[in-house]
């Protein structure tokens, strides 16, 4: 759990275990999300091309110029044999069971551009270096290099690829629906907000969020510990000596949060320097100390 010192007066009151208001944005100066694109930055046509990818709107192979796989397609049968060998007991056993799991397969796969690549949607993954599983070889002394002579990978390849090793991510996604857009002159960023998935009531409501930044609390002499796990909020009181937080930090009272006096004092020491008020630093609780003792004493 994240811990720091912070010198502030001896009289500052802020409510312990409160996030600092000085941390957060004030809510007059937050954004509201697009109403166009719900914000998520796409433009209509973007996000539908998500949809596709995804399955999660009407897709055919045939319309990307591919072809739809079938039960026997090798990487569905090696996928459909995959699942019903590991789980028997909710597939079934047998060529039967393979068979009707093949089909569950094609059918839902069927249904998504991620499945069903074409040679442009490859090159802009290759663009992109995305392909490196099937473009690079490895080796233990050279880590991932090109292959030599160049590979490059057709749309089958990339599509059994995705089938037997999960090979896309969410990047992959934005990169085939982006390079899409370009190709077929569609917008790709949402046309209200450019882009930016926000919307602010005018320019000064825009420059005020942009400028915004965090106001530190005061300084002073006072010690006191706070947590950075949140935006940071204070969880002891204010003590005017370093061994005044230090005794507090090693009072079995913390409970969870209990650490050794020598482990509390040399915290204290290196949370806080001269230079700035505030210096980040993580302590272990005293439950994670049991196991940790060379590292926090060493
Ligand atoms: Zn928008």
């Amino acid at each position: 759990m994240g811990r720091r010192i912070v010198r502030v007066p001896l009289d500052f009151h802020t409510p312990l275990r409160k996030v600092w208001p000085g941390y957060l944005m004030p809510d007059n100066l937050q954004p509201a999300a697009c109403d166009t694109c719900n914000g998520s930055g796409y433009s209509t046509e973007a996000k539908h091309l998500h949809d596709q990818w995804y399955g999660n709107a009407p897709f055919r192979p045939e319309d990307n110029g591919s072809t739809p796989l079938t039960p026997d397609s090798p990487a569905v049968r090696k996928f459909a044999e995959r699942n019903v060998t590991r789980s028997p007991d909710y597939y079934g056993t047998g060529e039967h069971a393979i068979r009707r799991e093949a089909r569950r397969l094609a059918d839902l796969w069927n249904g998504q551009w991620s499945h069903h690549l074409n040679e442009a949607d490859v090159a802009a993954l290759l663009a992109e270096e995305r392909l490196v599983d099937l473009t690079h070889t490895w080796t233990r002394e050279n880590g991932w290099q090109p292959t030599d002579p160049p590979v490059v990978p057709t749309p089958e390849q990339v599509n059994e690829w995705h089938i037997l090793s999960l090979g896309h991510d969410g990047f992959n996604a934005g990169v085939c629906v982006k390079a899409r857009c370009e190709r077929d002159s569609l917008p790709y960023v949402c046309g209200s907000c450019a882009g930016e998935a926000s919307v602010w009531r005018d320019s000064d409501h825009k420059a005020a969020y942009e400028a915004w930044e965090p106001t530190e609390p005061p300084m002073g002499d006072g010690w006191q510990l706070w947590e950075t796990v949140s935006e940071g909020s204070p969880i002891s009181p204010v003590f005017p000596t370093s061994e005044g937080l230090v005794s507090w930090m090693s009072d079995p009272e913390r409970g969870r949060d209990w650490v050794p006096g020598e482990v509390a004092a040399k915290f204290v020491a290196e949370g806080w320097a001269p230079t700035g008020a505030v210096t980040s630093m993580d302590v272990v609780s005293g439950v994670e100390f049991v196991g940790t003792r060379e590292d926090v004493s060493g």
